[in-house]
């Protein structure tokens, strides 16, 4: 296989960990290649750089790209094809190319995240017919909320704004017209919130650096009995919220995990190959420098 040339699409990129998660990897896996950064602000602004990017790829002289904020939608115009997962999602994290030069996109997010969900959580958790409260509505959420829809899950979409909430729902439900979901406005009081809730996953910013004092559930509202919580932000690695849960007893997980899957499912689909989670593990252990 000739040196495969990847990379994340997004704005700002400062301290992405997609490069150190791609290059320890194509390492273990004895490939060459490289993964490098393009940071191309928002369209129309970011047009020129953009439309070199897309040429690149459809020449053969790209092989791949992950795609992050702000770009996820737009990148979704580009494309000659849509997988049905990102098509209903509505949100591409990866583009590729195939042999005739067309860009296909995928997304690894949703995949990423169950995968991990079950990895570190699959001991407390059903396999199936669960039921989850998540908090946040936007791009990470759409992704989650799928995933958890697929394997059969229950779900509650909680947002500050109800509005984005009924939106996520309505959009997901336009592909999956009997999914269990249900939208709300602003986290639940205690007594309303859904019984017998299995898991709850942070899909909003909050707790992410340089904010990480930040906590996106109410403080005087102890995590309930049986609830595991999964916290898609990463940076830092134990934020309020872990922290809280895990004071209370609640198995809690950060979004590390997520990233490396994504990541590894990505790569898995430029390469063709198995890719070792352990390389890409071990690339981002024990760090301790901010991310974003
Ligand atoms: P997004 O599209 O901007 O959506 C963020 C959601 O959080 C929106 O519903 C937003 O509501 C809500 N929110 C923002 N600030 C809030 C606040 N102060 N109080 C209450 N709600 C608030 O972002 P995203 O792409 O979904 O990403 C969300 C988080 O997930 C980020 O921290 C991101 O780093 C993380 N993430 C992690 C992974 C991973 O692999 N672990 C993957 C993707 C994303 P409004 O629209 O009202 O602001």
């Amino acid at each position: 296989m000739s040196a495969l040339r990847l990379g994340l699409l997004g704005f700002p990129l400062g301290h992405s960990l997609s490069p150190r998660l791609h290059t320890a990897a194509l390492s273990a896996m004895g490939l060459e290649g490289e993964y490098r950064l393009y940071p191309v602000p928002p369209l129309p602004e970011g047009e020129t750089a953009w439309r070199m990017l897309f040429e690149r790829l459809r020449a053969g002289d790209l092989h791949g790209l992950n795609v992050t904020i702000p770009h996820k939608q737009a990148v979704m115009n580009e494309l000659d094809f849509c997988e049905d997962e990102a098509r209903i999602i509505g949100a591409v994290n990866t583009l590729g190319v195939d042999n005739s030069g067309r860009v296909w996109g995928a997304n690894t997010d949703a995949p990423g995240f169950l995968r991990d969900l079950y990895a570190r959580l699959g001991n407390v958790l059903p396999l199936q017919g669960g039921r989850a409260l998540v908090l946040g509505a936007g791009g990470a959420a759409r992704a989650v909320v799928y995933a958890l829809i697929r394997a059969e899950w229950e779900v509650w979409v909680c947002a500050r704004r109800g509005e984005q909430a009924q939106m996520l729902v309505e959009s997901l439900r336009a592909s999956l017209p009997y999914a269990p979901l249900t939208a709300l406005e602003g986290v639940p009081p205690r007594e309303a919130l859904p019984p017998r809730l299995n898991l709850l996953v942070n899909a909003t910013p909050l707790g992410m650096a340089p904010h990480s004092e930040t906590l996106p559930w109410d403080e005087a509202l102890p995590i309930p009995e049986g609830v595991a919580v999964y916290d898609l932000v990463y940076n830092p690695r134990e934020t309020r919220l872990l922290a809280f849960a895990r004071a209370g007893g609640a198995p809690a997980v950060s979004g590390l995990g997520m990233l490396v899957e994504q990541a590894a499912l990505a790569l898995e689909r430029w390469s063709g190959q198995a890719v070792p989670r352990s390389a890409m593990w071990q690339a981002v252990a024990e760090d301790s420098s901010p991310q974003t």
